[in-house]
């Protein structure tokens, strides 16, 4: 006798990067079953966009045990916006505006869509599937290429703010009158941890010594460059690491001083750069935060991989929609 479960056991999460989207099937223990991506940039129609993405649903989930046995899909995506379901003006998206993507998923595929921003989503990742399984009170740090996202856990709930975008720690400012940002400010910390503001440190310092540095032939300077500089004794590249590190600390000690965190989850970039990032950080902090919490903030590096974080997030949002019906 075969007895056959109608509950449906497996959701999709879908991670939609400005370069690449991702799709995977990921089942109720957050094991990843199978997955898909094409690129974001093909789409300069977000009408075409979404029938590709359908498309790319539906046979990765014919083709790993049915469609039927989806419940619901939950989206990742910059600039997005929990309670409206939409897209709103991201900066670095093809389409502009104000997008409902998950109403017009939902219609595509008849089944429950929810998203949320990128950090909201790598914070729900780590919640439940990674370093911050069990926490209440955390924050998940995500060093982008250009960008510093965060999310913030309070009380086991994910803190939205009121217009759903808390947590941009990535544009407090750390040096006034500084760096100008994409933001429209002077001086944000997003300007001077990310890949894109390490390159520019490094470049200033480059312009104002006469020391001998790979980084000077290098036609792009990144994190992970820059930390093999650093073992090679370069003294640019550990210059450079060491003051990205001490404003990553300041910033953090200060949200950490607002928060009252039990951890930092530190994603992204951060692990390319190694101890010589992650040791002056660590001091910058304890140097800044209130001292009442001084030496009680765990810094984590988080147990997940990059390509993993989102889309394991978004599964967990999927979750927590009510299955879709026309009939309810
Ligand atoms: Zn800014």
């Amino acid at each position: 006798m075969v007895i056959e479960s109608k509950t449906k056991t497996r959701v999709i999460g879908v991670d939609i990067d400005m370069e690449t989207t991702t799709v995977a099937i990921v089942d109720i223990r957050g094991d990843i079953i199978a997955r898909d991506s094409f690129r974001t940039v093909d789409y300069q129609n977000v009408s075409d966009f979404i029938a590709s993405l359908a498309e790319r649903i539906i046979i990765l989930a014919e083709t790993n045990g049915g469609f039927e046995t989806i419940r619901s899909v939950g989206i990742s995506c910059a600039s997005a916006n929990f309670f409206t379901g939409c897209i709103e003006n991201a900066a670095n998206m093809p389409w502009k505006g104000i997008i409902p993507l998950a109403a017009m998923l939902r219609d595509r595929l008849g089944l429950a869509v929810a998203l949320a921003n990128d950090a909201h989503v790598s914070g729900l990742g780590e919640h439940t599937y990674g370093s911050a399984h069990g926490m209440k009170d955390f924050i998940v740090l995500s060093l982008g290429h250009g960008g510093l996202g965060s999310c913030v856990f309070s009380g086991g709930q994910l803190h939205l703010g009121y217009h759903g975008f808390a947590g941009e720690v990535g544009h407090t400012c750390v040096e006034p009158g500084g760096r100008l940002c994409g933001c429209g400010h002077r001086g944000c910390l997003e300007e001077y941890t990310t890949a894109k503001g390490m390159a520019l440190t490094a470049h200033e310092l480059l312009a104002t010594s006469d020391a001998p540095s790979v980084l000077r032939s290098a036609a792009e300077i990144t994190p992970a460059l820059l930390a093999e500089a650093c073992e090679q004794g370069d003294e640019i590249a550990i210059e450079v690491l060491r003051i990205s590190g001490e404003y990553l600390g300041l910033g953090l000690a200060n949200y950490a001083s607002l928060i009252n965190p039990e951890a930092i989850i530190l994603t992204g970039d951060i692990r390319q750069t190694g101890h010589w990032m992650i040791d002056p950080l660590c001091k910058s902090f304890e140097e800044h935060v209130f001292h009442n919490i001084r030496n009680n903030v765990r810094l984590i590096i988080s147990i997940l991989n990059d390509a993993d974080r989102s889309v394991l997030g978004a599964s967990a949002l999927a979750w927590e929609v009510k299955e879709y019906s026309l009939f309810k």
